[in-house]
């Protein structure tokens, strides 16, 4: 059994095949998934239901990512006020996210961002949810925040994880998760393969974080949760076990975060 812990699948690019999409998760193995739900997306949280009727596997996590963060530059406790929202509305949320700081794109201002993240840390506490993060080029302030407002009283896991070993120790010292997605499929992600070696297995996750991210041989199009069997099987290789124990692992840790 496998689970794919981060997909957004209740976007617009699966509207049309919603049924197929799951269908093939399903005949893959993948028994489930953690659905990523925007809490300023008001058709992707209805569409949430779509996704519960035909998947009993699936659970959601609502969260306003830092792309997000602007629209609530002048009041960030409001973004916090609609993810709480957004959460009593939809039973089967067991997590808030993503959240988090993205530095590359910096689509929104940087203040903005941690003060949105900050929020919702605090959110997750009085909720005592796990937390989903992206992080992207902002690994000190990362840190820094999720030490002040103690992020690791309710842990969760950095998703989409794409950084060097000594980054993924800052993580697993933390008492966070560490979830790989397609990127460690990639022929040139020797850093990362080097990571997938290392995690201890109980606090490792996969995921495909479609649409994005296909792994390899699929790169470049729309991905889908059926492939987190690659991403499986190809840090089983790195680590010389089997894709079985990989999938009993990361869905054991799945459980044990999401599935209280
Ligand atoms: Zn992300
Ligand atoms: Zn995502």
């Amino acid at each position: 059994m496998l689970i794919d812990s981060h997909c957004h699948i209740a976007g617009p690019e699966f509207a049309d095949d919603l049924d197929a999409v799951i269908s093939r998760a399903q005949e893959a193995g993948v028994a489930g998934a953690l659905v990523i739900l925007a809490a300023d997306d008001e058709p992707e949280l209805r569409q949430a239901s779509e996704v519960a009727a035909r998947w009993a596997g699936a659970r959601f996590s609502i969260g306003v990512h830092p792309h997000a963060a602007g629209a609530f530059a002048s009041n960030p406790e409001e973004a916090a006020r609609r993810v709480g929202r957004a959460i009593d509305s939809q039973p089967l949320t067991r997590a808030v996210g993503e959240i988090g700081l993205d530095y590359h794109y910096d689509f929104a201002p940087r203040e903005a961002q941690r003060e949105v993240f900050r929020q919702q840390i605090g959110l997750a506490r009085r909720l005592r949810r796990p937390i989903v993060i992206h992080t992207r080029e902002a690994e000190d302030d990362t840190f820094e925040l999720l030490r002040d407002e103690q992020g690791s009283d309710v842990g969760g896991v950095f998703h989409c994880f794409t950084g060097d070993r000594d980054m993924a120790r800052r993580v697993l010292d933390l008492g966070f998760h560490l979830s790989l997605a397609g990127i460690v499929t990639f022929p040139r992600a020797l850093e990362l393969k080097e990571v997938a070696r290392m995690v201890p297995l109980d606090r490792l996750l996969i995921e495909t974080d479609s649409p994005f991210l296909a792994p390899v041989p699929h790169r470049g199009s729309r991905n889908e949760p059926a492939r987190v069997e690659r991403v499986a099987e190809v840090i089983a290789e790195l680590r010389g076990t089997t894709r079985e124990a990989i999938a009993t692992a990361t869905s054991g840790n799945f459980e044990r975060l999401f599935v209280p």
